[in-house]
């Protein structure tokens, strides 16, 4: 059915999740009614805590691998733990969410007309033998490793994004989404910003996995949301998959440097063994969101590290 006003309907999955929230506060502010729905695995009501007394705003506690029957306009279906601890605690769960997930999400998008959005990630390239990698590149992942329930669920849903695009002509979009940090983080989630951020503010030694010498790029979760909406907004048949990131490559150890710096800790580095299946590098090339939308990071890593040591700070050592 049709809405009744021109306010869109947005249905977020995982949107009780870190980049989840963000992306309620933005979609709200844009003037359109969201639908938050959360299992709450990850994320937490306290993340939309500041939303619920929006009438625009709707929370619903519910689990994406099983059928979901409301009337939207538009999905973005983020629901899946995305940190290493948190995916590898129940991996048959982490490829259900992803694979049954998009099932039952593009089902729902089908039986009622809306767009639908993938949040797909840089793991489908797994440990990358091209570097940076473009979304030509196929990817390396090991299908029996302790992260094959994450990579090959992101990669099954998104072979399920493009066969019901061909097959049912949904309008669909799909993003690789890159290492991506800010405000509202999981505290205990094991990703290394927040890790070395705590570490560093609790004046612990900071974890480096292995020699350090890995690279990933970080990008700030305001300008990936940015990149979002103005993807949701390019017309029907530009598909993707796109990747969205900030092309600044930085070793574990250079990070850690960073992070010591900018809280004034006296922390130390201390080495901890490489998890298995660790990629050793990671960088997006973004010419292609660059072209299609003109987007790209704004925020520098420095910066961004500024505002989400500020955000622990306040949240958990005032
Ligand atoms: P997050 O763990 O904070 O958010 C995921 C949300 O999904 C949580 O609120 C969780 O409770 C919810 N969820 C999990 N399983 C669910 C289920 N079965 N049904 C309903 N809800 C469920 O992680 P995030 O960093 O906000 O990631 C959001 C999305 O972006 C994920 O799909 C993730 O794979 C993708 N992504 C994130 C990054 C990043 O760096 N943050 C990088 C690549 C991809
Ligand atoms: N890492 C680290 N110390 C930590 C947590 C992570 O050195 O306390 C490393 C990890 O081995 C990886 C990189 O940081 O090489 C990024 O890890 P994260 O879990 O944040 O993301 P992903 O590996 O999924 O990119």
């Amino acid at each position: 059915m049709p809405a009744l006003t021109n306010r869109k309907r947005v249905l977020v999955t995982g949107g009780a999740g870190f980049l989840g929230s963000h992306l309620c506060e933005r979609l709200l502010a844009a003037g359109n009614d969201v639908l938050c729905v959360d299992n709450f695995f990850t994320g937490s009501r306290d993340n939309v805590l500041h939303l619920l007394d929006n009438p625009h705003f709707e929370l619903m506690r519910h689990d994406v691998t099983f059928p979901l029957y409301v009337e939207v306009d538009e999905i973005y279906n983020l629901a899946c733990p995305a940190s290493p601890i948190h995916y590898q605690h129940d991996p048959v769960q982490t490829t259900k969410t992803s694979v049954h997930g998009a099932i039952n999400m593009l089902g729902l998008a089908k039986r009622v007309g809306a767009r639908i959005m993938q949040a797909s990630t840089s793991e489908v390239y797994g440990d990358p033998a091209v570097h940076p990698q473009p979304e030509e590149y196929w990817g390396n992942v090991n299908t029996t490793g302790p992260r094959a329930c994450y990579d090959e669920g992101k990669r099954c849903a998104e072979t399920l994004f493009f066969d019901y695009h061909r097959q049912h002509k949904l309008d669909i979009k799909v993003i690789r989404i890159f290492n991506t940090y800010g405000p509202r983080m999981h505290p205990n989630d094991g990703r290394v910003v927040s890790n070395f951020i705590i570490q560093a503010l609790k004046g612990e030694p900071i974890t480096i996995y292995g020699d350090g010498q890995q690279t990933r790029s970080f990008c700030y979760v305001d300008d990936l949301i940015e990149g979002f909406l103005r993807f949701m907004d390019t017309p029907a048949g530009v598909t993707g998959p796109i990747n969205l990131g900030n092309p600044g490559e930085f070793t574990m150890l250079e990070l850690a440097e960073k992070v010591i710096r900018l809280t004034r800790s006296a922390s130390t580095i201390a080495h901890k063994p490489l998890p298995q299946d660790d990629p050793k590098q990671r960088r997006p090339d973004i010419a292609k969101a660059r072209a299609l939308m003109e987007w790209e990071p704004a925020v520098p890593l420095d910066e961004g590290l500024e505002r989400t040591i500020a955000y622990f700070r306040g949240r958990f050592f005032s």
